[in-house]
């Protein structure tokens, strides 16, 4: 017990009220930490972080990272920003807004108290990619006008942002670079592939497969990745990232389909939608970066991790159909 005391810290975790933060505020709260979250809930809920209501070591912040934050804390992860397409298009000037003003801020924050700063960057940054697998060194492909480009173009500049505090104020950074990710207190409706089929087979909906459904992702689950945001934190000091954070595992939308339909015992049919402008055509990581720097790498399979996520929604569902 006394070594957990010796070396609780204050954590300060912006979008902590997300799908990805309020895992890794739990990850941190079991580390024997305290954290600190602070959320405008966008597209975050309190019921991601209902739980933790009367936590003693827990505290939420209503508050927008394009505003600056004067807060005594040890340790920064910066996640706030919208992460679906459906969430980031709605309003794509305040969406470039949260990634640059927020980096700005979290980064002249981390700068005043000389502590690590963790960036959630993405896989978005390599665009539609003409490398495959895409590794670290791949400087992307991404078109600077379109529909993506705000949440693209912000995330990119907010690594800039991020390497120059490094160089010019010698800052200790983190910058992780996560693949889709998925599992339980994704949000039902924010439109990712993962998320929309569940419910889609649940509901008995028709499954919308945009385009032929021969696009690839890879899916990670989320307690994989927590681990990956920790192990990142904690790294030597010469590692800065940028790191893939995503599991290598690649399918077609269409094969992600028939696995949803299969695993849910669902009759929904199966239909295709228009394909969204600049949607990338493949996305696998390159992740022996992770391995080699973090000794880090994936250990839920998509079958495991989709029952998982299935369970959740089947819980969801009816609390949403009552609220
Ligand atoms: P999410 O939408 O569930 O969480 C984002 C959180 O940020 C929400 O709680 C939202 O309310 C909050 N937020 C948005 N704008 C804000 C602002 N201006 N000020 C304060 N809070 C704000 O999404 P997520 O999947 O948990 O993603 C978390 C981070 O990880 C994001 O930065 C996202 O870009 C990144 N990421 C996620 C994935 C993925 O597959 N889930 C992949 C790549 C990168
Ligand atoms: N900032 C903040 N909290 C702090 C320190 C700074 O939110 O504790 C914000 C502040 O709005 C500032 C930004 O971070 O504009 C960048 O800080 P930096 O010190 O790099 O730049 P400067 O203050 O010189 O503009
Ligand atoms: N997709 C789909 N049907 C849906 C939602 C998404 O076929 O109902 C496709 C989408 O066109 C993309 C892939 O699934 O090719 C992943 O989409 P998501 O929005 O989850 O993530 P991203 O495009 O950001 O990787």
């Amino acid at each position: 017990m006394a070594r957990l005391y010796d070396s609780r810290k204050r954590i300060l975790v912006t979008g902590g009220a997300g799908f990805l933060g309020s895992h890794l505020i739990d990850r941190l709260l079991e580390q024997g930490h305290e954290v600190l979250c602070a959320d405008n809930l966008f597209t975050g809920t309190k019921r991601n972080i209902d739980h933790l209501h009367s936590h003693p070591r827990f505290e939420f912040l209503r508050h927008d990272v394009t505003f600056p934050l004067y807060v005594e804390v040890d340790e920064i992860y910066n996640l706030a920003c919208p992460a679906s397409p459906v969430h980031y298009q709605h309003d794509p000037v305040a969406t470039t807004k949260t990634s640059v003003h927020g980096a700005i801020n979290m980064l002249g924050l981390a700068k005043r108290l000389k502590c690590r700063i963790f960036q959630a960057s993405t896989s978005e940054v390599y665009g539609d990619p003409s490398v495959h697998p895409q590794p670290e060194s791949y400087w992307g492909n991404v078109n600077p006008i379109g529909p993506r480009s705000c949440y693209d173009e912000g995330k990119r500049c907010a690594e800039t942002l991020f390497f120059d505090y490094h160089r010019q104020h010698r800052l200790q950074i983190k910058v992780a670079r996560i693949f889709n990710t998925y599992g339980p207190r994704m949000h039902h409706a924010d439109g990712r592939v993962v998320s929309n089929f569940i419910v889609q087979a649940l509901r008995g909906d028709p499954i919308t497969i945009y385009g032929e459904g021969q696009q690839t992702r890879s899916f990670c689950f989320v307690d994989d990745l927590v681990e990956g945001f920790v192990r990142l934190m904690e790294s030597e000091d010469d590692v800065t990232g940028p790191v893939n954070l995503g599991n290598p595992g690649e399918f077609t939308i269409r094969e992600l389909a028939e696995k949803v339909l299969s695993k849910t015992g669902s009759r929904s049919r199966l239909i295709h939608e228009a394909l969204p402008e600049d949607d990338p055509k493949q996305r696998q990581p390159d992740i022996s970066v992770a391995k080699e720097k973090l000794c880090w790498q994936p250990s839920v399979a998509l079958d495991e991790g989709l029952d998982r996520t299935i369970d959740y929604f089947r819980k969801l569902l009816p609390e949403l159909a009552a609220a």
